[in-house]
């Protein structure tokens, strides 16, 4: 094989490998969480497909990059790790107390034979779509109303301050704001009646999607990005203009952004240079107490006005 035949079939093999590691790669999860809960180890056969699917990812990046200058040290590292295992250690103390907090005295009920519409007799892939599409709802009116009014904006701007996306900061979250979604989430499917095998499906598949859409690997997404929250639209979502940012709310889904009109593509490149307009510290015990701080501040209008791109636009 000559060199320019290499070249070009590196080339080719590259462009297929862009089309094809996005939907591959979660299927390959779903795979595998399916054959965790068919040999009744579902825990660490999903903490092992997540180390295993960081690992993928962390190696696309390196070699095929979205954003060459986002390879580069934002000094977060230490931040983001710390925020990711604050707010999943929250989750996972509500779980192990959630007796001890009266949690479960609310879930039980909803999980007895009878309770609520869901149909608990239909197929479970079915039924795992259906708990996707409920908490959606949730998820992304949580998410919106975190970016349209300042006093939870305060708690989601941590997430929003990277100026690089990369997998490391796929759990960067206040753990107020975790709290948040997580309760508007999952509320819906429960309340609903949803099973909690496809409540633990949801979870899952959030966790996968959630690395999948922040990953820094250049890849083409086509017809996905109508359905899922892939890296392309999320690109968008963390641009520092509010008529960008302030759409593409989806945390896995995209139908409601469909409804609602939030959803955009642009057929362009998103900004490299991403953020937010204020000043955060740099430290991760600063950043926890920031949003604190910020809503002390906030004035009368600060509490009331909504952001949106309306209300940002020059008044005449
Ligand atoms: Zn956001
Ligand atoms: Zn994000």
């Amino acid at each position: 094989m000559t060199i320019e035949n290499t070249a070009a079939s590196e080339g080719l093999g590259r462009k297929i490998l862009a089309r094809t590691a996005w939907p591959v790669l979660l299927i390959l999860c779903i795979c595998t969480t399916a054959y965790g809960f068919a040999i009744d180890r579902p825990v660490i056969v999903f903490n092992l497909t997540y180390l295993a699917l960081a690992v993928a990812l962390y190696l696309l990046e390196r070699n095929m990059p979205f954003e060459k200058t986002w390879l580069e040290n934002d000094g977060q590292t230490f931040a983001n790790i710390a925020h990711t295992l604050t707010s999943k250690g929250l989750v996972q103390g509500l779980v192990t107390f959630s007796g001890v907090i009266g949690i479960t005295a609310y879930i039980t009920p909803m999980q007895g034979e009878g309770y609520g519409i869901w149909p608990r007799d239909w197929p479970l892939a079915i039924q795992v779509i259906m708990t996707l599409v409920a908490a959606e709802f949730g998820l992304y009116w949580a998410h919106r109303i975190s970016h349209e009014w300042k006093p939870l904006w305060k708690f989601h701007a941590i997430h929003h301050s990277v100026t690089r996306l990369w997998i490391v900061n796929t759990g960067r979250f206040h753990f107020i704001d975790s709290l948040l979604s997580i309760v508007l989430g999952i509320s819906i499917p429960l309340a609903l009646g949803a099973p909690l095998e496809a409540i633990t499906w949801l979870s899952a598949i959030t966790a996968y999607i959630g690395m999948l859409t922040h990953c820094n690997v250049d890849m083409r997404f086509g017809l996905l990005s109508m359905v899922f929250n892939t890296p392309g639209l999320h690109r968008w979502h963390h641009s520092k203009k509010i008529v960008e940012g302030n759409r593409n709310y989806g945390e896995n889904l995209m139908v409601w952004d469909m409804i609602f009109g939030t959803w955009i593509n642009p057929d362009r490149r998103p900004p490299a240079r991403i953020g937010i307009t204020e000043e955060m510290p740099t430290s991760f015990p600063a950043q926890l107490v920031w949003p604190f701080k910020e809503i002390k501040e906030l004035d009368q209008e600060g509490w009331t006005t909504l952001i949106n791109e309306e209300n940002t636009k020059p008044k005449v």
